[in-house]
């Protein structure tokens, strides 16, 4: 059995709709397929809980706003009599009954409870329309298999009761394509859970491992995965083949293609993972798996919006154990992640993505051992298998701050000059 898995892209509109549909027509075959929220839809539920959470009567105006986006994918797919407008009104009734309880305190259990009707209302509306053509189908619930414990927003998955569920759901039958969510899951008592933003990848993995998938497939709006992100580069190429390893790396790194947990568990199982575009399905796309390369390009991962904190002891101190031990102890408390870090005899410096509500904390606690200074408005740039030539051409105008190379990977924290 194959598993597939279709971004908020790809199903954006009626048209997206229409055009998995025809991708699924061609593969007469069982298929496990993972969908996520129709287009920007998990940020439209994002907007109606924090509205609720915030108690603001604008929560309901969101969800309309919701509706109306689903509706006029409806229209464009099925006759006016058809079942399904019942169907998605019950949904999204339900998250307006929601609505009219007072929140908890738990911003994060609420998250999970709304958010998650992105996806059940996008796998309903699909596996309905897949009907409606004669696609044999069926609408799995993925919360039924996969267990996780109660982190709301950043659930981990119960591997063990989950693989044991999803094997006595998932069987390979004829043609049968069974249809369901990603990114969601539920706790022992049957309450909702989310896996983290962009979530659906890892769904996807975790089948794949779970039913000992002959492969999983991540279909994207890019040919495959790029050695660069377009948005920051010209002259993209294609990578055909790709290791496990490499992929890790990559998605470590910060290079968006795939959600960095989705490796791990299709590598354990050797299953190889394809990254295809929906808009082409009939072109190559690219492969993860154990290969041997017969030749290394270069890849580039760019994060923009870096900040440089600088630390140094005010007793004059090295930066040994004791001082290590008390920087990463504070940063760990308040969840801030180096993205690269150096020191000297004297001197530590850790590069850390911008986001105040948790550099603020963190230096104003280490302000009270060592002297700070922080420096924003920085780039972090990775090349994975780099030579001197790619170094040279990325540095054009920047000055480099902080540099690490090892054998593979060079990283620089550079300023635009
Ligand atoms: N719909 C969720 C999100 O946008 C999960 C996913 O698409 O992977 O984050
Ligand atoms: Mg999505």
């Amino acid at each position: 059995m194959k598993v597939f898995k279709f971004g908020g892209a790809s199903v954006k509109d009626a048209h997206a709709v229409k055009n998995l549909a025809s991708i699924l027509k061609t593969y007469e075959e069982p298929l496990v397929v993972v969908v996520s929220a129709m287009g920007k839809m998990t940020n439209a539920m994002e907007k109606v809980v924090n509205a609720y959470f915030k108690n603001d009567n604008s929560s309901v105006k969101y969800l309309d706003d919701v509706r109306d986006f689903h509706w006029n994918i409806l229209k464009d797919l099925f006759p006016e009599d058809h079942s399904i407008y019942k169907y998605t009104e019950e949904m999204l009734d339900e998250v307006r009954y929601k609505l009219l309880t007072d929140p908890s305190m738990n911003y994060n259990f609420e998250y999970d409870q709304i958010v998650s009707y992105g996806e059940l209302l996008s796998t309903k509306i699909i596996s309905e329309y897949l009907e409606y053509i004669h696609i044999e189908n069926q609408w799995i619930d993925i919360r039924k298999i996969l267990k996780t414990d109660d982190i709301y927003r950043e659930a981990n998955v119960d591997f063990e009761i989950s693989a044991h569920l999803a094997k006595d759901v998932f069987l390979p039958s004829g043609n049968l394509k069974y249809l369901t969510q990603g990114f969601i899951g539920s706790n022992k008592i049957n309450q909702t859970t989310t896996l983290g933003r962009e979530g659906s990848d890892y769904t996807g993995a975790l089948i794949a491992s779970f039913v000992g998938a002959e492969s999983f497939t991540v279909w994207k709006d890019v040919p495959g995965i790029l050695n660069a992100d377009p948005k920051w580069f010209s002259n993209t190429v294609k990578l055909e083949k790709l290791t496990y390893t490499d992929a890790i790396e990559l998605a470590f790194y910060g290079a968006s293609v795939l959600h960095p947990k989705t490796i791990q568990p299709v590598k354990q199982n050797n299953i190889p993972l394809y990254v295809k575009s929906f808009l082409n399905p009939e072109e190559e796309g690219s492969v993860i798996g154990n290969f041997n390369y017969e030749k290394l390009v270069p890849c580039f991962i760019f994060k923009v919006d870096q900040v440089l904190i600088k630390v140094h002891p005010k007793d004059l101190s090295f930066i040994a154990e004791h001082n290590l031990k008390r920087i990463f102890s504070i940063m760990a408390k308040y969840s801030l992640r180096a993205n690269l870090m150096q020191n000297t005899a004297v001197s530590f410096r850790i590069c850390v993505n911008n986001d105040s509500s948790r550099i603020l904390p963190v230096v104003e606690e280490l302000e009270k051992h060592y002297k700070i200074t922080t420096e924003e408005d920085l780039e972090l740039i990775t090349i994975r298998y780099y030579d001197q030539q790619t170094i040279d051409r990325v540095l054009i105008n920047k000055e480099v701050l902080l540099e690490q190379h090892n054998q593979m990977t060079v990283q620089m924290v550079v300023r635009k000059l």
